[in-house]
């Protein structure tokens, strides 16, 4: 079954198109890397998945619905360049809001959960405005996993990470992966995506230059499909 599916999408920035007629499909427990240089439109694609903005042309479907319903945000996790957490709320009280958001009867507990799973136990009652930004980045992670979705669309979530969030990370997604949950996330750290991706989409000025499922051989040269198919 496939757990996303985009056919046909186009997206204008004024007379700019940012994205040009991208098809993929994504099945369920796969894992897409989503890759390209700086402007190649890979967040524009991502937030056009999540749903925050409108594809011009073509069409979105995620676990078979409409990424602007209700059901269907609920089953996704999102991890875009603004980590969309509350600055004078603590990490606890954030991740506890969220919980509430989401329709969820545990809220503390899971909020504590994903506390210790990132790492941020400790400072559960720290306010997040004194967070450093990997901090706050490792906040973003536990909110995206929080509700248990089945689709993770994650926008370069390596980045602000040290050595071991990013480990800890990779432990998350693959374990998701093993329970059957998908995972788009579009990153420059290639050696660290590349290891869990079992599919990888390369975008060229809003066009899909590359797309096949990842190699052996790209695992152990992450730039092959850069020097491949990228522009040089
Ligand atoms: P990066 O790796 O730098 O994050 P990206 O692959 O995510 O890049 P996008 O941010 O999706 O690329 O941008 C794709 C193109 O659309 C770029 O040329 C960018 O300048 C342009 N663009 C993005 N957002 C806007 C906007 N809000 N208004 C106008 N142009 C935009």
């Amino acid at each position: 079954m496939n757990a996303l599916a985009v056919e046909g999408v186009w997206k204008y920035y004024g007379d700019y198109p940012a994205l040009r007629d991208i098809n993929l499909t994504c099945e369920a427990g796969s894992c897409l890397a989503l890759i390209g240089r700086n402007g190649a439109g890979k967040t524009t694609l991502l937030r056009t998945i999540a749903g925050f903005s409108r594809p011009m042309k073509g069409a979105i479907k995620i676990l078979g619905g409409s990424p602007r319903e209700t059901a269907t945000r609920r089953n996704v996790g999102f991890i875009g360049h603004g980590i969309a957490v509350y600055d004078e709320l603590s990490a606890l009280e954030n991740l506890m809001l969220y919980a509430r958001l989401y329709g969820l009867t545990d809220a503390r507990t899971k909020a504590l959960q994903w506390l210790t799973e990132t790492g941020l136990e400790r400072v559960r009652d720290g306010l997040v405005r004194e967070f450093s930004r990997g901090m706050r980045q490792r906040l973003a992670v536990a909110r995206a996993f929080l509700h248990e979705p089945s689709l993770l669309l994650l926008d370069e979530p390596f980045t602000a990470l040290d050595d071991r969030a990013i480990a800890v990370l990779q432990r998350l997604l693959r374990e998701a992966l093993a329970q059957g949950r998908t995972v788009v996330m579009s990153t420059h750290q290639l050696r660290e995506a590349l290891e869990l991706a079992t599919h990888v989409t390369m975008l060229n000025r809003g066009q899909v230059a590359f797309d096949g499922p990842c190699t052996p051989e790209m695992v152990a040269d992450p730039g092959l499909v850069y020097a491949r198919y990228g522009e040089g």
